[in-house]
């Protein structure tokens, strides 16, 4: 049957094919950008089951975002065909972890219909629990011990387990505690956060060997795109459900957590071998699950979310007997594209190295462009202007992206579109869902879901509002906490007595009743009548209609668009979880519009042209990883620079300006120092549109910027301001690493004042 070649496997190159025929074993495809690694995931997946080697539901992929998961679907749709039932289970580490969780909520002390809270709601807990502890949370504020618990979360760590020095670095030592409560609470709330599902996971599979055993007889292929971006978690998580030894340890009991990595970096968790012969029933009954991940330790930019690229340089010691299959051929980018991207990364240290080439060798196709402007609304007109014309020559929108690497850059782009009359599209960043009036709506309906849900309770308590005042909420908050309730059932009790005021009494009782009321329909009323209902009938509509700002029709549009989106799922908790799931909110996919998105959201993608703004020293390489000095920091954002050239198919636009405003201040800025890293032969540098006082952008001596602009008629000159980095980059204009303007490295930037809290995505 397997005599002719299958049609997904035309047009692979033979590394590509082995990598999709080698299903049996641990596998590492090790590769560049462009080469073909997510598309030779989803062919492995197509092969797998076109050949029958597993049903669907016996394959677990994972992918970076939702979107990719989306699009992972429907190609392997496309080339299965209608034949195969199910589908295999697709998603983010996320995603797969709550579809498990769900299953088994009550093993790790959770009820099946658990919230998973958000930013907001959690930095919202860990406030109230700051305070009752005497804490002032201006000076240690709440943010900042949510951001150590993600990340002891992203080790896996819980409260027992962080480092004695780790929990001292929040108000003196408290941190340890908070977040112990923090954990405890959020078990009375029916609720975990993001950091939670994967650690939830983990624990469900230490502490319940049966329950492991079961996923892992049932996983007979696992496969993991973008294996370089993992973190610990999801990495210890990844091997409890591939290796039997791991199962058989839990079986044991071992601790998770800091043994079990110390265990690992010391090369104590290889497959023991020859365990076939050693009589161990489980090991004979679970066979080691055929693990591949792809990835490119290039592209590793989550460092700072608490991923580890040591999980990728590791596979073939973690996994015995690892096949390790590398890529070379690029089949998005054009030549110049490839090399100035391949360039620019030699400038890492601690990279394995690859070859890259590519046969797109298109007579007419452009060099990397670099263009000047003057300040960040220069660039965002001439962006505008440069796409209308690409829209006029029939270039279609959807394949035009501008990538950022501060997501604060972008309203400057959807001002300039807006006005234009250009469609655009956010791709990953919070937009329609982090609306003040969504996230009202969003809350009556997860009281109504999940009546245990204090935190929306109290988001909505009083909006519209009631005469209901803080005194009265925290009477209500007191209660549910002596007698250990949600605060709705402390509602119920408290109305039957005189413990409220009576017309407070009054309005809670209505409240209450109308919850009540609203989650009896929740089965056999269409869940959209329903939400719609609860609007109207608990007046927060209304509110809206009565309110004479400027937002407000805007915002009752919104809640109508809220209500129709829901249309798309099946109820109201199945709507619930894909917002709570949705990282990436695309709005209208099928509209023809430019993608707007940061450069970490861009991984995996691929458009014709790129635009690459706001190349400055200070936003990119951002300054927080020039404070800190190492170099790690730095070659983090190099490899994002990596990433963002590598998105492009054909063109690929950096732009960079001398002043841009961060946060209402305006700052000097001077170029990147990845500008300079680029290979002189595959970069074009282009005169902007606008009128900038005198700087000319022009190619004087080895310097393609031209020397007056920085220095004589530069007003930031006049005031004392230099740029030594970019005088010393004329210096050496041609330098024996090949690069036409100089190597930068060493350089270290001396103006202050600039942008520090730019966030990570
Ligand atoms: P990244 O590192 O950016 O995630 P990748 O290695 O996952 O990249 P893909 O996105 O799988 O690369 O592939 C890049 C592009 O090359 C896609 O458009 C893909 O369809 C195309 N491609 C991959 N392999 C081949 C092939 N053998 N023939 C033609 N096109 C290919
Ligand atoms: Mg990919």
């Amino acid at each position: 049957a397997q005599s002719a070649t299958p049609n997904y496997l035309e047009g692979l190159n033979p590394e590509q094919r082995e990598a999709v025929l080698t299903t049996e074993g641990p596998l590492l495809v090790l590769a560049g950008a462009g080469t073909g690694k997510t598309r030779v995931l989803t062919t492995r997946i197509t092969h797998i089951l076109s050949e029958k080697l597993a049903w669907p539901s016996q394959i677990l992929a994972v992918t970076f975002t939702n979107k990719a998961a989306r699009e992972m679907k429907n190609r392997i749709a496309l080339m299965v065909g209608e034949t195969v039932e199910g589908m295999p289970w697709l998603g983010t580490f996320h995603s797969i972890c709550v579809k498990i969780l769900r299953r088994h909520a009550e093993l790790v002390g959770l009820k099946s219909g658990f919230t998973i809270l958000d930013t907001d709601d959690q930095v919202r807990l860990l406030k109230q629990l700051i305070q009752a502890e005497g804490v002032d949370d201006k000076r240690w504020p709440a943010r900042q011990l949510a951001n150590l618990i993600d990340g002891w979360k992203n080790k896996a760590l819980g409260p027992n387990e962080i480092a004695e020095g780790e929990a001292r670095a929040f108000a003196n030592g408290k941190g340890r505690e908070l977040y112990r409560q923090y954990q405890e609470r959020l078990k009375v709330l029916n609720a975990c956060d993001f950091g939670d599902l994967l650690v939830e996971c983990i624990r469900l599979f230490r502490e319940n060997p049966d329950v492991l055993a079961d996923y892992h007889a049932r996983f007979r292929y696992i496969l993991v795109d973008e294996y370089q971006d993992t973190n610990v978690a999801q990495y210890l998580w990844l091997r409890l459900l591939s290796q039997p030894s791991e199962a058989r340890a839990a079986a044991h009991g071992k601790p998770i957590g800091q043994q079990l990595r110390a265990e690992i970096a010391a090369g104590l968790h290889e497959e023991p071998k020859g365990n076939s012969q050693s009589g161990e029933p489980d090991s004979a009954s679970a066979p080691p699950t055929n693990i591949c991940c792809v990835g490119d330790d290039d592209q590793s930019i989550y460092g700072w979310r608490g991923a580890e690229v040591d999980n990728i340089l590791r596979f073939d010691k973690d996994f015995k007997d690892a096949t390790v299959i590398r890529l070379e051929r690029n089949y998005r980018s054009t030549s110049h594209i490839l090399s100035a991207a391949s360039h620019l990364i030699t400038h890492n240290e601690g990279r394995l190295g690859k070859t890259l080439f590519t046969d797109i060798d298109d007579p007419d196709e452009e060099k990397v462009r670099v263009a000047a402007g003057w300040d960040s609304e220069e660039e965002a007109r001439a962006i505008g202007e440069e796409i209308e014309a690409l829209q006029r020559k029939g270039h279609a929108l959807n394949d035009i992206a501008i990538l950022m690497r501060a997501s604060f850059q972008m309203r400057e782009f959807e001002d300039r579109f807006v006005t234009l009359g250009l469609n655009y599209r956010v791709v990953g960043g919070p937009r329609f869902y982090e609306r003040m009036e969504i996230r009202d709506a969003m809350a009556y309906f997860r009281v109504v879901t999940q009546p245990a849900d204090d935190l929306a309770f109290e988001r909505i308590v009083n909006t519209p509002k009631r005469g209901l005042g803080d005194t009265t909420i925290k009477k209500i908050r007191d209660h549910a906490r002596s007698r250990n309730i949600p605060m709705l059932a402390a509602v119920h009790e408290m109305v039957e007595t005189e413990e409220l005021g009576a017309k407070q009494r009054t309005t809670l009782k209505l409240l209450a009743l109308n919850f009540a009321r609203w989650a009896d329909l929740i089965d056999n009323t269409s869940h959209t009548d329903l939400a719609e209902m609860i609007l109207d009938e608990s007046g927060y509509t209304e509110m809206w209609q009565n309110d004479r700002s400027a937002e407000a029709p805007g915002r009752l549009d919104n809640l109508k668009e809220l209500i129709r989106s829901m249309e798309e799922f099946e109820g109201l908790r199945g709507f619930l979880e894909h917002v709570s799931l949705v990282m990436d909110t695309d709005n209208n996919p099928d509209l023809d519009a430019v993608n707007l998105m940061t450069l970490h959201s861009a991984k995996g993608l691929e458009f014709d042209t790129v635009f690459l703004p706001g190349w400055e020293e200070g936003l990119f390489p951002h300054q927080r990883s020039l404070d800190e000095g190492g170099r790690s920091g730095l070659e983090e954002e190099r490899r994002l620079a990596y990433v963002g050239i590598t998105r492009a198919r054909k063109n690929c636009h950096i732009w960079f300006v001398s002043n841009r405003r961060i946060h209402g201040q305006w700052q000097a800025s001077i170029p990147s120092r990845f500008i300079d890293e680029l290979p002189h032969a595959n970069v074009e540098v282009v005169e902007a549109t606008g009128n900038y006082g005198g700087y000319g952008v022009g190619g004087v001596g080895g310097n393609p910027y031209g020397s007056s602009r920085f220095h004589t008629s530069d007003p930031f000159t006049r005031s004392g301001y230099s740029s030594p980095g970019w005088k010393r980059a004329q210096a050496n204009a041609t330098d024996e690493t090949g690069s036409a303007w100089g190597n930068r490295s060493g350089h270290k930037t001396t103006y202050n004042g600039g942008p520090r809290t730019i966030e990570g995505e």
